[in-house]
């Protein structure tokens, strides 16, 4: 049993009262219990803000890039018994289990190799450091720079990725010179606590740099002002909150939010069944439908398949639906898909998946699976896989269903289309903005129409074809040098993308002056 602690002024600290607690979800046993009442907040804030930022920023580039590679080892040194408290707190199999705690030390080393890129230097500037010229006279000209806000970055994160979620947003706050309090969701905080402990331990990071709350945040958001900035990913519900939030908005604190996503995936009416395409997209769709039990924010929750193609794809997927290994990931290294990770998280996926059947046609699932490997009786929080078909997707019910209700579990609904660009960017567009969708197709033409059609309605997108199938993870892996956000509800945010991710925590500055002068002193460290 572990008791998790906040890493607070650079110090473990623990609350008061009664413990959260956190349970294994494949068991139901209690593995860890936490209790962040009492602490101060406010006083977390104002060390991270006095402390932590002048240290960050007397840093070049290249040396906070520096800090990030000191991370990212220490996390590949305790590796396995991070896989393994991925695995009894979250329900995780060992491949879930390295989604997530590899992918927390990939994305840092990918930013650790942009710092030192970026070399010798404590700001950025526009374009290619020339300034641009501004009068008639060629001597009076402006430049942009960026430099590190003064402030603190809050990072809220949600339950389903406790290791990248901290690393992806720790990675481009520490690199643009700003120190981080760090927040996991508090029902699977186990392998958040423990990486912390590695990265405090590591003697990589200046003091002040990062905080830790382990568990309920308290009135951290209360506590922020003009300097700070606030990356929040989960729900949207809250997401709105926050950014509507009044002090928030009062004092221009900058509030990221990545948050539900409807993900569609489309089938080209060119890919012909067996195809090396057509493999790929079966092959995508599912581990997204069962990957980390469909907890993903990326994960496809919609399919458009061309209408004479749809019972070869309900065959393929029902074909690997049934031979899914499902049960407790601890018990039996042959279970392929886990439980989800909690009963409250259940609840709601079931509310979902009963709404869905209401409104379409369902082809598989019916809650928990009738078989589980080394499961105990009727213990552990599990959900078979669920397929739904919408035959009529435009009708309203199954509109305001499919489209508009994330069911954040095992499932996804397939819809027949044309085969037309207008009909699949109409029904993706019914999403209302998406994080991710995905193109499956060998067709220039069909690529280059759904793009330029669907892109104002996501973050990213996916395009998987022949050409690709052996090499692309599917469109559910996120990777930092791509952006990661999506317009509408999924949250208008943008994290990562490189460079890019910088922006949120740096102010930038238009200057003005004589041009040789601005050339010479900004140009360079
Ligand atoms: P959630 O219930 O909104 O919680 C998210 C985080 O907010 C948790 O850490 C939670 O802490 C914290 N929180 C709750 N109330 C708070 C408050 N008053 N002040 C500060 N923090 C507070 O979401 P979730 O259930 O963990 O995550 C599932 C959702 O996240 C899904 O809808 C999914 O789509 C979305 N998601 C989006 C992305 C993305 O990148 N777009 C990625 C992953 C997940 P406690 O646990 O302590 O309550």
């Amino acid at each position: 049993m572990h008791e998790l602690h906040s890493y607070l002024q650079d110090t473990w600290v623990r609350g008061e009262g009664e413990p959260s607690r956190l349970l294994n979800p494949a068991t139901e046993e209690v593995i860890a219990t936490t209790v962040t009442r009492g602490l101060d907040m406010g006083a977390a804030l104002a060390h991270a803000r006095t402390v932590g930022g002048p240290a960050l920023r007397a840093m070049t580039f290249a040396e906070r890039g520096a800090i990030l590679r000191q991370l990212a080892e220490a996390i590949v040194d305790i590796r396995k018994e991070l896989l393994t408290l991925s695995t009894i707190n979250n329900g995780a199999t060992r491949s879930d289990s390295k989604f997530d705690v590899d992918g927390a030390s990939f994305t840092l080393q990918a930013y650790a190799e942009l710092g030192e890129e970026l070399g010798d230097r404590r700001w950025i500037v526009d374009g290619d450091g020339e300034a641009i010229e501004l009068a008639r006279s060629k001597r009076f000209a402006g430049m942009h720079i960026k430099t590190p806000r003064q402030g603190a970055a809050v990072h809220i994160n949600a339950f389903n990725f406790p290791a990248w979620g901290l690393a992806e947003k720790l990675a481009v706050a520490i690199l643009g010179g700003m120190p981080v309090v760090t927040k996991p969701a508090t029902s699977t905080a186990l392998t958040a606590w423990r990486m912390t402990q590695a990265f405090v331990d590591s003697g990589a990071l200046p003091p002040g740099a990062l905080s830790f709350v382990a568990g309920s945040a308290g009135d951290l958001v209360d506590q922020l002002r003009f300097g700070d900035v606030l990356a929040f990913t989960g729900s949207s519900g809250l997401g709105c909150r926050f950014k509507g939030a009044g002090h928030l908005v009062a004092a221009g604190v900058p509030v990221n939010v990545e948050a539900d996503s409807l993900n569609a995936a489309v089938i080209g009416p060119d890919v012909e069944e067996g195809s090396d395409t057509f493999e790929m997209a079966v092959r995508d769709i599912f581990r997204d439908m069962t990957q980390k039990t469909g907890q993903k924010c990326t994960a496809i929750r919609r399919v458009m398949v061309p209408e004479d193609l749809i019972d070869n794809v309900v065959e393929a997927l029902l074909d690997q639906a049934d031979r899914l290994k499902i049960g407790d990931p601890s018990a039996d290294d042959n279970v392929r898909m886990g439980p989800v990770v909690n009963a409250a998280q259940r609840e709601d996926v079931l509310e979902g998946l009963g709404k869905l059947a209401e409104a379409t046609e369902k082809l598989r699932g019916n809650g928990r699976p009738g078989t589980l490997h080394g499961v105990d009786g009727d213990k552990g929080y599990f959900v078979d896989v669920h397929l739904f078909k919408a035959a009529d997707p435009a009708a309203s019910l199954a509109a305001d269903i499919v489209h508009d209700r994330e069911v954040f579990g095992p499932a996804a609904t397939l819809l027949p289309y044309d085969g037309s660009v207008d009909q699949a960017t109409a029904l993706l567009a019914r999403g209302a903005g998406g994080l991710v969708g995905s193109v499956y197709t060998d067709d220039r033409r069909f690529s280059r129409d759904m793009i330029l059609s669907a892109a104002p309605y996501h973050g990213r997108l996916f395009l998987g074809s022949k050409k690709v199938a052996e090499s692309a993870p599917g469109p559910g892996t996120v990777l930092p040098q791509m952006v990661h956000g999506g317009p509408g509800r999924a949250g208008a945010g943008e994290e990562l993308g490189g460079i890019r991710g910088l922006d949120f925590y740096l102010q930038r500055t238009a200057v003005q002056g004589y041009k040789p002068l601005l050339e010479k002193i900004l140009d360079g460290a």
